[in-house]
């Protein structure tokens, strides 16, 4: 069930965390996986650790907030393998977490660039290719930011674009679903990764709403942070036929952790 041989799959932000993370287990069901991040030694690092496995992977460079990069990306696939099936809609970031009047309008417009129109941008170039290929699995990474979770310091910026991904998964499912193209979102909860990397974090105590949790705030782990790999393994489902039922979807995975915030 989980056998993608034949398939192609895109995952951008596959340079590490979630998205090296899913790419890796799609190859190793069978995908052709296309590896794509803003950095070049990132994603060949990925390609050659799936390559190691015996699986088959091609690395690309590319910002998702391109609109030409997009374009030059998608119809390079097309040329190299013919066909497109699977896309997963990953690349992101935190950006700046900081009071609304303190949140730069630059601050603001990076993160929804990035995680909007980046996001947009692979779909739009995405779909017609996916119809092509009589079909297709959409896999976009949200957050409990934004659709459960409300508490992160800050993080209005970045709230907004998590529960927009999941507003555009819920129109599009519609809208693609004729089609047979399925899409759906998962929201990650606190995920071991790079992300903090990307996080500038300002006046954390001028916006943190106090709150007390009983032992760590992921009641599953007792508080540790998830691994990537908990949830490449639910893209792995929703790219894969055991979930061709399946569409217009978040699947939080988090340890109840945005139960609890
Ligand atoms: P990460 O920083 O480890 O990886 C992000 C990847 O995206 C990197 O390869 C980076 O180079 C790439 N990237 C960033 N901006 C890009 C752009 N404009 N164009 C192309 N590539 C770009 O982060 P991660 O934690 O694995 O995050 C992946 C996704 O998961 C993000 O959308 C993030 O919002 C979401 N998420 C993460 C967590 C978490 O706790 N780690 C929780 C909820 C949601």
């Amino acid at each position: 069930m989980y056998d993608l041989t034949g398939k192609v799959a895109l995952v951008t932000g596959a340079g590490s965390g979630i998205g090296k993370a899913s790419a890796i287990k799609l190859a190793e069901a069978g995908a052709v996986v296309v590896v794509m991040s803003r950095t070049a030694e990132e994603v060949e690092a990925t390609a050659r650790e799936i390559e190691a496995k015996g699986g088959h992977a091609q690395a690309k460079t590319a910002d998702t907030s391109d609109e030409n990069a997009m374009q030059e990306l998608v119809d390079g696939i097309i040329r190299d393998h013919k066909r497109l099936d699977i896309v997963v809609a990953n690349a992101g970031i935190n950006g700046v977490w900081a009071p609304i009047e303190g949140l730069k309008p630059d601050e603001w417009d990076k993160t929804i660039r990035v995680n909007l129109r980046g996001t947009y941008l692979t779909i739009h170039h995405t779909v017609p290719h996916l119809e092509a290929a009589g079909g297709g699995s959409i896999i976009v990474m949200s957050s409990i930011n934004g659709t459960r979770t409300f508490t992160t310091p800050g993080a209005s910026a970045y709230s907004v674009t998590k529960a927009g991904q999941l507003a555009l998964v819920k129109q599009l499912a519609l809208e693609l679903g004729e089609r047979r193209i399925r899409i759906n979102a998962i929201c990650p909860g606190a995920i071991e990764s790079e992300i903090s990397d990307n996080t500038q974090q300002r006046g954390k105590e001028e916006t943190e709403v106090p709150v007390e949790f009983p032992e760590g705030d992921i009641p599953l782990t007792g508080g540790k942070s998830g691994k990537a790999e908990d949830i490449a393994d639910a893209v792995l489902f929703l790219a894969s036929d055991a979930s061709r039922h399946i569409t217009g979807t978040p699947i939080w995975i988090d340890g109840g952790q945005s139960l609890l915030r």
